[in-house]
């Protein structure tokens, strides 16, 4: 009981992560954030492009990832360059990057963790 509680006095970073997935939950957020894993930096058009949305789309889609962190832009002279907060995203992740099944288990039996053992 005592990590529960500890979990939960970590609400700073609990509404922290909340907020990225919340962003993350839109198949075109997804997909933004997917590409960005890949480039360290794209402007609003051609991610645009290579998302096959409209400009407006993206920014729109662009500003709800700003909001919550998971994307930072710089602005150089007209164009706007989107690149990821690795930091904020791995935080996020690594939260839940571990079997869910408790330890108890036969983790042998697990699809994730077969290739452990
Ligand atoms: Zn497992």
């Amino acid at each position: 009981m005592e990590t529960l509680t500890e979990n939960v006095q970590d609400q700073e970073g609990l509404e922290r992560r909340a907020r990225v997935f919340a962003a993350l939950s839109d198949p075109n957020r997804l997909r933004i954030v997917e590409l960005l894993i890949d480039h360290d930096e794209i402007c609003g058009k051609d991610a645009a492009e290579a998302l096959g949305i409209s400009l407006s789309l993206y920014s729109h889609h662009a500003k709800a990832l700003r909001q919550a962190g998971v994307i930072v832009q710089e602005k150089r002279g007209q164009t706007g360059y989107c690149s990821l907060d690795r930091e904020l995203l791995d935080e996020a992740l690594n939260v839940l990057n571990r079997c869910p099944y408790p330890p108890e288990n036969d983790h042998r039996a697990c699809p994730g963790c077969r290739d452990a053992f």
